[in-house]
């Protein structure tokens, strides 16, 4: 089973966090959709035949697509890649795109999932991180999709902000919780170089985030979704059964994914690549028939460290299958730099492998450092 990802670079507003790649020039959609579709063409072998059971448009803000532009994404990928009969097609949707239109619009090509931008249900947040979106439009976005039967949402929100009150977090999750989407993904904000934030800050025209804030809000919110019924099943995902992401999921649990578009990451099992994070830069290469991407192919260290980090990221954890892929050399330095971590219960051997325990979920990456291949 595979995955595809299209990345669309193009966003309204420039949200003072953000680090991803994207422009606010509209007017090469055009261009980079036909670019797109002939980076679809050209990487077609790419996944091997293999079963595509996930799309996922991402950015960016695919919504700023037109029909026909999603049209001609559509009919590349089912021209070129085996798709399975019902599967799982995403689009990242900013609340200001959502409307009854452009829902059955995306509707016609298959979508049945939305991602929506949500991140504070508080127009002074929405302003202060200079979403193109208020309140009223996000609550209204949610209800529009509900109507037209796309039951299969997930709201992004974001925490771990000084200006954000507990109160207000949990004021948040009661809008999300009486909404009753089955899928949460969350946040804490970082402070990335070169973004907006990162400048208000260090002028001192914003407050510096505070780690124990971001800890408490993330308690919070896990304590929150876990009593609503929602599984904890990646550090920033929180699902109701059935409603997992399988997109993710598959990254997570090292399955093969093509990514198209300015910026994306593409994996193969052997190999990594990542295209250029530049439209125009993406737009020479591909006219001149070059794939606009670097590759690096990765070393059976690369793999573990790969492995050890996304599977403590996971409930699923670091499986005791997946640890018999590798040498036994490997294997036996992992189990001694994992015993520490077992005596002071900060890892839990369950029945298929090591998962962290609840409290220390918030320093997995941290953990996963500890336990790499160096
Ligand atoms: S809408 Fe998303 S991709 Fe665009 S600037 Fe905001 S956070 Fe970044």
């Amino acid at each position: 089973m595979a995955g595809i990802y299209l990345h669309i670079p193009f966003c309204q507003k420039a949200c003072i966090y953000c680090d991803f790649h994207f422009s606010t020039l509209l007017k090469k959609k055009e261009a980079i959709t036909e670019a797109i579709v002939k980076e679809l063409k050209l990487r077609r072998a790419y996944l091997e035949n293999k079963p595509v059971e996930t799309i996922y448009f991402g950015g960016g803000t695919p919504t700023l697509l037109k029909h026909s532009q999603f049209e001609r994404i559509f009919d590349e990928i089912f021209k070129e890649f085996k798709v399975v009969e019902f599967p799982e097609i995403t689009v990242e949707a900013n609340p200001d795109d959502i409307t009854a239109d452009k829902l059955n619009s995306l509707k016609s090509f298959g979508v049945n999932r939305l991602s929506i931008g949500v991140q504070s249900f508080f127009d002074e947040h929405l302003k202060f991180f200079n979403r193109s979106h208020n309140s009223n439009q996000a609550f209204n976005a949610v209800k529009t999709a509900q109507n037209l039967g796309i039951d299969n949402i997930t709201l992004d929100l974001i925490y771990g902000f000084p200006q954000l009150t507990e109160n207000q977090l949990e004021e948040n999750l009661n809008k999300i919780d009486s909404l009753q989407v089955p899928h949460v993904s969350t946040y804490s904000l970082t402070v990335e170089p070169k973004t907006a934030l990162h400048h208000l800050i260090s002028k001192g025209k914003a407050p510096n985030l505070d780690d124990e804030v971001a800890a408490k809000h993330f308690e919070l919110v896990r304590n929150f979704l876990k009593t609503k019924g929602f599984h904890h099943y990646e550090i920033s995902n929180f699902g109701k059964p059935q409603f997992y992401s399988n997109h993710n999921s598959n990254y997570w649990l090292g399955k093969p994914y093509l990514g198209v578009g300015p910026s994306a990451h593409s994996y193969n099992l052997n190999t990594r690549s990542w295209n250029v994070a530049n439209n125009s830069s993406y737009l020479k290469q591909l006219a001149a028939n070059k794939l606009p991407h670097q590759e690096e192919t990765l070393s059976t260290k690369d793999k573990f460290n790969e492995f050890i980090l996304t599977g403590l990221r996971t409930k699923w954890g670091i499986t005791f299958e997946g640890l018999q892929k590798f040498p036994q050399q490997m294997a036996e330095a992992f189990q001694r730099e994992l015993n520490p971590l077992l005596s002071k219960s900060v890892l839990l051997k369950k029945e298929k492998g090591y998962v962290l325990n609840d409290e220390y979920w918030f320093k997995a990456d941290g953990i996963a450092a500890e336990l790499f291949q160096v």
